[in-house]
């Protein structure tokens, strides 16, 4: 616990991609409820993840009005995952939480929150009851994501637990330590396996304004990596097709045989049965090095361990002045 006046600090990262039309209201929101709860010993860092709208220029006026915050802004745009990592980077205080800019995480969950945290709980998660934004499409989307990753990982990652998430500093700093390029979030946390933690349950509300910065590529892109992030399962199920089919063949085969030798009218002749055979194997091992190959390319990407992400650190210049002493 550190902080001039004794209290602990607490980091707000907010990973923002084209959200000008939420970030006056959601600054307001965040100054207020904090205000309300007199937590003045905090700070509120923007990460911009390469907005090509005005969100910039709108973060940066925050900035140079308070000294509490700090825009990190990407080059680029990196993806949620990597944004919130680069927040994470940047942040300084004894817990950081998490939050997304279009206000389905309200900013007056944050004093129960801290609440709970300075009560003793290292983690402090969220769960949504219901998400009044989605659309049918979108919830089966969601469905699917969760249902295919979860068959395949090695361990648990729930659906309904938003990004929405307080972290104490222990904890934090070993998030920060896992340097791998293809990450998600959620499943680095789940990964730590804390039993510290509590669930808080809210009604996550309608977008305030703009649309969904997650496509369905996004999404699919996102379940494929955390899958094979998180496990080798699909390395396995190749080998268990590749023994099912050899499996097959060797039946067939007793099949075939016994047909020859018993049956006058020898049935199993022609191109036929030939040409699908040769078909189903082909594309089986085709499959199969794909996923190989999925693999391998991941061991590309992080054997050149590249930064994550590039970014630029703005802050207030009274502040600024401080951090130089
Ligand atoms: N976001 C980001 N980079 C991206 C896509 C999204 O930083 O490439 C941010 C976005 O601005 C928002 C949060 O991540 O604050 C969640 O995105 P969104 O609300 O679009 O996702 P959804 O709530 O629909 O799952
Ligand atoms: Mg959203």
């Amino acid at each position: 616990m550190s902080g001039p006046a004794g209290i602990s600090k607490v980091s707000i990262v907010v990973s923002v991609y084209n959200e000008q039309d939420n970030l006056e209201e959601l600054n307001k929101r965040i100054a207020k409820v904090l205000k309300e709860i007199n937590h003045s010993n905090y700070e509120l860092v923007y990460v911009n993840d390469g907005s090509t709208d005005n969100s910039f220029s709108i973060i940066k006026s925050f900035v140079e009005e308070d000294e509490r915050i700090k825009l990190v802004n990407l080059y680029r745009n990196f993806g949620h995952e990597i944004a919130m990592t680069a927040g994470l980077d940047y942040a300084t205080g004894d817990c950081i939480i998490f939050m997304d800019a279009d206000l389905q995480h309200p900013p007056e969950l944050l004093p129960q929150m801290v609440q709970k945290w300075k009560a003793g709980t290292d983690i402090v998660l969220t769960r949504r009851t219901d998400n009044l934004d989605v659309s049918w499409f979108g919830r089966m989307k969601s469905k699917m994501f969760y249902k295919v990753l979860n068959a395949l990982s090695d361990f648990p990652i729930p659906s309904q637990f938003p990004d929405f998430r307080l972290i104490d500093r222990k904890y934090a700093d070993v998030v920060k330590n896992m340097k791998e390029n293809n990450r998600m979030f959620r499943g680095l946390i789940s990964w730590l396996g804390v039993k510290n933690q509590v669930i808080m349950d809210f009604e996550a509300p309608p977008r305030f304004a703009g649309k969904s910065k997650y496509s369905t590529r996004k999404l699919l892109s996102l379940a494929v990596n955390s899958i094979i992030s998180f496990s080798i399962k699909p390395l396995r199920v190749a080998s268990y097709i590749g023994i099912i089919a050899a499996f097959a063949s060797i039946i067939l085969g007793i099949i075939f045989t016994i047909d020859f030798l018993t049956s006058k009218t020898y049935q199993f002749t022609g191109y036929g049965t030939t040409i699908i055979m040769v078909i189903f194997i082909g594309s089986v091992q085709l499959i199969v090095l794909g996923i190989i190959g999925e693999y391998l390319g991941r061991i590309h990407m992080e054997v050149k361990n590249r930064p994550l992400y590039m970014a630029e650190l703005f802050l207030n210049e009274a502040s600024a002045k401080i951090q130089k002493k």
